[in-house]
């Protein structure tokens, strides 16, 4: 295939079956691998439709400067945009992010603003508030705002959704994601329940976040919010992405157990990926354990890949600083020995 752009080659990722880590669990378990997208994850897909649908609304002009805050992979797919279309781009961070993800952005010829992380999300100096005072200063500006902004899950309806029913030939009977603005798990589980109203649909979300108590009970708790290390997902808002009626359970998976899954995956799968993939992994396998029928068949989204961790979840010091490595069989031949 030859492409025009590196940015048409966004989405069509493959669904690759789970041989190991299922063990002992009935159904059939396929996970969507989104590091095969050009910018090594699932957010491509949201930026680019972010963009278009910018452009075409005439909010976007060109020589204009993208300026949104980001965990990373969102700046990721923004900065290919960027490149391809002659867009600046300034993305505001929280410093609880890799280091990495920083240095993959400037890679790309984006700012990138740097913010601290445990302060609430309406202070001054936090990454939503930098990113909304930048696009406010500066002229012919666009915060697509990935929160709040609905081309965000409609990128997922369009196009993760339909990958999905087609690729499994409509035998999908559940659905698994991490739920961070909630674009992913919303737009695609809105697509496969309109195909077939009794497919399932598992969010994953973290300790230290809000949405498993709000869809449970309906109230905003603010004691569900605390600090926690896994990156992209759980919130201490409720974005609009997010649509509750989409998700039919929450399980929360802890920063210990995605963070062991995610060495896992690599380990046993020889799927290289990132931390919240460990999570959509421990939590989609601990529902399944529990519900799945040898009929069933499971997609669970992994969103990013694991170079952007490598000095987290894939470094053994950091692992055990942590108290995370103590119960997995790897680490160092040394360690073995000792
Ligand atoms: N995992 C990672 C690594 C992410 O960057 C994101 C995006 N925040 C997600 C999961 C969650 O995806 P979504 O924002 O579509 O809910």
């Amino acid at each position: 295939m030859i492409y025009n752009s590196i940015i048409d080659t966004i989405g069509d990722t493959p669904l690759v079956k789970l041989n190991r880590l299922n063990k002992g669990i009935k159904g059939t378990i396929y996970v969507k691998v989104e590091y095969f997208n050009p910018g090594n994850s699932v957010k491509d897909r949201m930026a680019i439709k972010m963009i278009d649908d910018a452009e075409k609304a005439g909010i976007l002009k060109p020589g204009g400067t993208i300026i949104e805050g980001t965990s990373g992979n969102t700046g990721m797919g923004l900065a290919l945009v960027g490149i391809a279309r002659g867009y600046k781009c300034i993305f505001t961070m929280a410093d609880k992010q890799s280091k990495e993800k920083i240095d993959v952005l400037k890679a790309m010829g984006a700012e990138v603003v740097v913010c601290p992380t445990n302060v609430s999300p309406d202070d001054p100096r936090s990454y939503y508030s930098v990113a909304k005072k930048l696009n406010k200063d500066i002229p012919n500006s666009f915060y697509p705002n990935q929160y709040d902004n609905l081309s965000n899950w409609k990128a997922h309806y369009e196009t993760t959704g339909p990958e999905i029913w087609k690729d499994t030939e409509g035998k999908i009977t559940h659905f698994a994601a991490g739920v961070g603005t909630g674009g992913t798990m919303s737009g695609t589980a809105k697509y496969l329940k309109e195909q077939n109203p009794s497919i399932v649909s598992v969010g994953i979300d973290t300790y230290g976040s809000v949405f498993k108590k709000y869809k449970e009970t309906g109230e905003f708790d603010e004691n569900e919010i605390y600090p926690y290390l896994t990156e992209g997902i759980g919130e201490d808002i409720l974005p609009a992405n997010v649509d509750f009626s989409m998700i039919d359970h929450f399980v929360k998976v802890t920063d210990k157990d995605s963070a062991v899954m995610t060495r896992r995956l690599s380990r046993e799968e020889g799927l290289f990926v990132g931390w919240s993939c460990g999570s959509a992994v421990h939590g989609a396998l601990e529902y399944a354990r529990q519900h799945l029928t040898e009929q069933d068949t499971m997609v669970i989204i992994l969103p990013d890949h694991g170079t952007r961790y490598l000095g987290k979840v894939y470094n053994d010091d950091w692992m055990k600083n942590h108290g995370f490595l103590e119960d997995t069989t790897f680490g160092t031949a040394r360690d073995i020995i000792s």
